[in-house]
């Protein structure tokens, strides 16, 4: 990697092209050391490339001869990455499970007191039934009493026995009142039962709050899992670099292998090792943001790259569009773009003229030298099957076609 970086010229975007090209005349690359993408300026139109670096290219100094070796280290998976990663998740599963477990008692604690609610609600219908039914009895029997107390008066009056009588109005007087002790028995319990129900609400009210607190706590665990596994993922596939929430840059149907370091322009002075990833998709499909960021360099460069951006992620990662067809509604140089919108469309302008639409992209953690986006991508891609590249290319159409681009750039058709 170290052999490698020390040549890379990231300073200045130009791309892999993942089509040969007749040779053309030696280029003096010049000795840019330049690690910011953002910091120079992009080329005027025409401005000839002979001047640029091979952009985030392994770019050599010799042209092509003794072109310095590939690096392999570029290749190696991250271990002390993969196992903090891995130390990591495993942490967090501990965390989710503790948190688990620290909502048992609150739960049980909580099925306690609604079950006495449950309870009180039960004895407080019995209650309030017991005193309707007492009201009614005290209700029926004085009527009753009255209808025969009555009959009685006429009797007893009949029979000149007031004192008789004066028993009867004593046994009425005793039935009142017995029924009246039982219907202030019955509020009392109703008041002490309404008294509990609130007592119970109260008790629930913490035992609520401590859950829905740990639901809280444990969504953000859930969180850090998803993307903590993610980055277990994106390390075990030999990325060099984590992104969260990192998407694939070209929407729909995609072809893409891992094509890092593969040679390109083989025995011509531009000879260079393939340090990004090509995504087959035809002209005119949208490309999108990886993550949000700002639009760094935009622009053609007349040559090698065609029409390409760079996006500024705001991970610190940057990443370098290329072969473009054109650019997103709004996407200028320091625009800034949230993750998933379209930044560009796929073409095949620089050295991917007349041969297949793609899209070159590549991956610069910090700015600095380019590692391989593959794993990344193949990551973001999951386990959904993947077109050929002649199905990726076919279909579906080009959402932006020739003529209709919002940029000013002209479109050029796929080759054969
Ligand atoms: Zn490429």
């Amino acid at each position: 990697m170290v052999v490698v970086a020390t040549a890379i010229t990231v300073g200045v975007a130009m791309p892999a092209w993942s089509v040969e090209v007749a040779a053309q005349p030696p280029a003096a690359v010049p000795d840019d050391t330049a690690t910011s993408s953002s910091s120079v300026p992009a080329p005027g139109p025409g401005e000839s490339t002979t001047s640029l670096p091979l952009d985030g290219e392994a770019g050599n100094e010799s042209g092509g001869v003794g072109q310095t070796p590939f690096d392999l280290a570029s290749r190696m998976t991250l271990l002390g990455e993969l196992a903090a990663a891995r130390g990591r998740a495993a942490r967090l599963e501990t965390q989710v499970l503790d948190e688990l477990a620290s909502q048992t008692p609150w739960l049980a604690r909580r099925q306690d007191l609604l079950s006495g609610n449950d309870r009180v609600s039960q004895s407080e219908r019995t209650n309030a039934a017991s005193t309707a039914a007492t009201r009614e009895s005290l209700r029926r029997q004085v009527v009753a009493t009255f209808v025969r107390g009555d009959r009685r008066q006429v009797l007893l009056g009949a029979l000149q026995d007031p004192e008789a009588m004066s028993r009867g109005e004593v046994f009425l007087d005793a039935l009142r009142a017995q029924r009246s002790n039982t219907l202030d028995e019955l509020a009392k319990r109703s008041a002490g039962l309404s008294a509990l129900a609130t007592q119970l609400s109260s008790d629930l009210r913490p035992v609520e709050q401590a859950l829905s607190e740990s639901a809280a706590r444990l969504n953000q665990l859930e969180v850090a899992r998803t993307s903590t596994n993610a980055e277990v993922q994106a390390f075990a596939a030999g990325s060099h670099v984590y992104v969260p929430g990192f998407r694939i840059p070209v929407v729909g149907p995609v072809n893409f292998i891992d094509s890092w370091g593969f040679p390109r322009m083989a025995g011509t002075p531009k000879a260079h090792w393939h340090e990004g990833t090509d995504l087959m998709a035809p002209v005119g499909r949208e490309l999108v943001a990886v993550e949000p960021g700002r639009i760094g360099r935009l622009g053609n460069d007349s040559g090698l790259g065609g029409e390409r951006l760079w996006l500024i992620g705001s991970s610190g990662t940057e990443y370098y569009y290329a072969h473009l067809s054109g650019y997103g509604p709004g996407i200028v140089e320091g625009a800034e773009v949230i993750a998933g919108q379209v930044v560009g469309y796929v073409g095949a302008t620089g050295n991917a003229s007349g041969g297949s639409a793609h899209l070159h992209f590549e991956v610069h953690p910090g700015g600095g030298p380019a590692v391989n986006p593959y794993p990344l991508l193949i990551t973001a891609w999951g386990s959904v099957s993947m077109p050929s590249e002649a199905e990726a290319l076919a279909g579906p159409g080009p959402v932006l076609r020739p003529g209709e681009q919002f940029s000013t750039v002209g479109v050029e058709a796929p080759g054969p």
